[in-house]
């Protein structure tokens, strides 16, 4: 029998992540093709979250009975800016629908932190510190959270500066980052000069120093992850680090200095954007990252969020269990990253987790499994670029959460084709640009062929090539046999 006090020892989150919320879903005003009534409410590819799923979500999490939500980020939906919806329109609504969801009350009866994505900016990846407008637009967001109850006073004094802030409970302290400070992709382009966007490494390292000197322990919760945009890669190859890293690789080094620097403190890192399912297992960071699923099935995914297991005395991760559902408005438990992945213990040793996710690229058991939870609870190939995943895409996608450093990365991939026995299928462009020199050569000749057969030419000799006249004779047709085959056809019988 199981004592109450090992029951009691472990704390259940709930780990969700891009809503994209679309409150216009099947009107004329809606994101994509989902415009009329015609459209599922329970999932469609190319659509984001339409008021019925997301509702069916979050009564699923209220069912679990959790102590914690954390959210990810991307509230909005795709292309915002252009809904027509005022700037708090969103969160308002879904601020009221996070308080909603039922928790079990241990750590209160709204026990909620959220960070920002960069489709909770307008535009889309628009964040300018220093603008009124970004400020603005900002606040709007933050105050729907705070009067919806989701936010204290200090917290959103806090994030209303840069959408960073720190949720403080007993035990732990879960410090909300707006990471989309440290993409590529943020507009307006930052200079490298900046070597701390907005103050927000001192306010991490800060943070991080109060959490050891309070002896609690950390959760860092973002969007944009760092590491490799896995599916740019596997739809167009390598490029360059700006095309294919999300962070620019300058700040990813801040950021894993301060977090190896207190890798004692800090139980997980938590980050959304990709919309499936991925552990970062980073020896630079020194700590394990976790990639939320998705709740919009935009991206062919099934919408499906995470449980995970702490160790509640030091909130060592234990393990995370998918939920999923099959686009019918139905969630199922999934399959979990311990079972999936053949561990045997919990999920806090980075050496061990490390192994277990090299064991991907050959172990094809464990392989399926983990697809199961990258795509959304269950195999769904339509979620790669190619509709299936070959020996590259599973390099691919194993060696993006093994490095972050873009060099490394294609080493890795490298490494495990010279392990295999398989061959790169990638063909180099000078092989390409031979074969169809060669091709069109083939063709020429074929058609040089068929003109002499065609006028009656026999010989081909170079000395022909250079005389005008027997060109034009190619141009030429000699009578052909058809005539005389009509002729036979009226042969009496
Ligand atoms: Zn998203």
């Amino acid at each position: 029998m199981i004592s109450a006090a090992v029951v009691t020892a472990s704390v259940r989150v709930t780990l969700l992540s891009d809503i994209h919320y679309d409150p216009q879903y099947g009107t004329t005003k809606a994101f994509s093709q989902c415009v009329t009534s015609n459209s599922s409410v329970w999932g469609v590819a190319g659509c984001d979250t339409s008021p019925q799923l997301i509702q069916r979500a979050l009564d699923d999490v209220s069912r679990q009975g959790t102590s914690f939500i954390f959210y990810g980020g991307d509230w909005q939906r795709h292309d915002y800016h252009n809904s027509g919806l005022a700037p708090a329109a969103l969160f308002t609504d879904l601020s009221e629908r996070f308080r909603n969801v039922t928790v079990d009350g241990s750590h209160g009866t709204v026990a909620f932190s959220a960070s920002l994505g960069n489709n909770d900016v307008v535009p889309d990846y628009y964040f300018e510190w220093e603008s009124a407008a970004s400020v603005q637009e900002l606040t709007a967001r933050v105050q729907a959270m705070e009067t919806a109850g989701l936010l204290t006073a200090t917290e959103a004094g806090v994030m209303e500066k840069c959408g960073y802030y720190t949720y403080e409970k007993a035990t732990l302290h879960v410090i909300v980052l707006h990471t989309l400070l440290w993409a590529f992709r943020l507009r307006p382009y930052l200079s490298d000069a900046v070597a701390d966007p907005c103050s927000q490494f001192a306010f991490l390292k800060s943070e991080l120093q109060k959490v050891r000197d309070s002896g609690k322990r950390a959760v860092i919760l973002g969007h944009v992850p760092p590491g490799l945009d896995t599916y740019k890669v596997l739809k167009g190859g390598f490029k360059t680090p700006p095309d294919d890293l999300y962070w620019k690789p300058e700040y990813l080094s801040a950021y894993d200095a301060i977090i190896y620097a207190y890798k004692d403190v800090v139980a997980l890192q938590l980050f959304g954007h990709t919309h499936r399912f991925a552990l970062q297992v980073f020896p630079a960071n020194g700590v394990l990252s976790i990639i939320l699923p998705a709740i919009s099935p935009i991206f062919s995914n099934n919408p499906s969020y995470l449980l995970a297991d702490f160790r509640e005395k030091d909130w060592f991760l234990q393990d995370v269990r998918i939920r999923y559902s099959t686009r019918d408005g139905v969630f199922h438990a999934g399959t979990s990253a311990k079972a999936a992945l053949k561990i045997s213990a919990d999920l806090a040793s980075l050496p061990q987790l490390r192994s277990a996710v090299k064991k991907l690229a050959t172990d094809d058991e464990a392989w399926k499994n983990y697809l199961q939870m990258y795509c959304g609870g269950e195999t769904r190939p339509e979620v790669f670029p190619g509709e299936a995943c070959d020996a590259h895409c599973r390099y691919v996608v194993v060696c993006s959460m093994l490095e972050s450093n873009y060099t490394s990365i294609q080493n890795c991939v490298a490494d495990f084709f010279a392990d295999s026995s398989e061959a790169p299928c990638r063909t180099s462009p000078g092989v390409v640009a031979t074969i169809l020199i060669f091709s069109v050569m083939v063709l020429a000749v074929a058609v040089l062929l068929v003109r002499m057969a065609r006028s009656g030419q026999t010989t081909l000799a170079c000395h022909n090539f250079t005389k005008v006249g027997w060109w034009r004779s190619l141009l030429s047709i000699r009578p052909t046999s058809s005539i005389v085959v009509e002729t036979e056809l009226h042969v009496p019988a």
